[in-house]
């Protein structure tokens, strides 16, 4: 399911998106989609990826996306403890789990 948030993120408004169905346990919607060369919201090339948002407004609703666009509008988790505490988390997973680990800093 896609963010609501991704789409404002895109200034998309989701209402001049294709209505998409209702979900179904492996539904097929979203392969035969793909056979519609849909353009990608973002870019415009030919998607390769439909993805659906469902939000109270506008119920659900087809986001395609080609590969480039889903891998750079995919949200990544940050990192769980400040930059500073890094190095330690680091040596620390390598200690627990057996790895040798250097680790070097930039000074600069
Ligand atoms: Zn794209």
């Amino acid at each position: 399911m896609i963010n609501a948030d991704l789409l404002r993120s895109l200034a998309i408004d989701p209402s001049g998106l294709d209505p998409a169905p209702p979900w179904t346990p492996r539904g097929s919607a979203g392969i035969q989609r793909l056979n519609g060369r849909h353009p990608c919201v973002r870019c415009g090339r030919p998607s390769t990826v439909a993805g659906v948002l469902e939000t109270p407004e506008h119920g659900r609703r087809w986001v395609d996306r080609c590969v480039p666009c889903l891998v750079a509008t995919t949200p990544r988790g940050g990192p769980q403890a400040p930059l500073a505490e890094t190095p330690a988390a680091l040596q620390e997973a390598a200690r627990t789990t057996g790895v040798a680990l250097t680790t070097a800093a930039d000074e600069a």
